[in-house]
């Protein structure tokens, strides 16, 4: 493997195996070794990104087109209503694979999952200045 290259390359690869639900030239979707659902899914860019911040904006779109039809494709196999996508970014986000990938996990009436999620109302003086500042970066 090179400087970039992580387990999820070797399954690009087919150096090991994985149990694929989904491939295009762009993009590649197999099961979670570690479910937290069943029917847990991971949804990867062919390019190897570790994060969102440095994808192309090429293989961004290849990924969006075909989330909607994966996800479709899932919840009938499975018979789940509700599904949660999460995509971690970085080591002190939870990721543990430094190449980009998306978990579409299905949610069934005795999943007990759950992701920590304890908001604040916002700031909205400090709101104002953040958003002007983002929105400066992004013209
Ligand atoms: P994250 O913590 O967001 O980086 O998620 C990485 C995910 O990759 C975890 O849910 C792991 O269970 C999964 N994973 C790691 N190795 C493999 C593998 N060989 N095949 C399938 N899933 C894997």
């Amino acid at each position: 493997m090179d400087g970039n290259s992580t387990i999820f390359s070797l399954i690009l690869s087919g150096e090991i195996p994985s149990h694929k639900v989904y491939e295009d030239d762009f993009v590649y979707a197999f099961l979670d070794i570690n479910p937290l659902s069943r029917g847990h899914t991971l949804v990867i860019p062919k390019e190897t990104s570790p994060t969102m911040d440095t994808l192309s904006a090429s293989a961004a779109s290849s990924l969006g087109s075909v989330l909607p039809k994966i996800c479709r494709a899932i919840m009938k196999v499975t018979d789940a209503k509700d599904y949660n996508i999460i995509q971690n970014n970085g080591e002190s986000a939870g990721q543990t694979v430094p190449h980009l990938h998306f978990h579409i996990i299905p949610r069934y009436s005795d999943s007990k999952h759950s992701f920590l999620w304890n908001p604040n109302p916002i700031d909205h003086s400090d709101a104002t200045k953040l958003s002007k500042l983002i929105l400066q970066e992004l013209e």
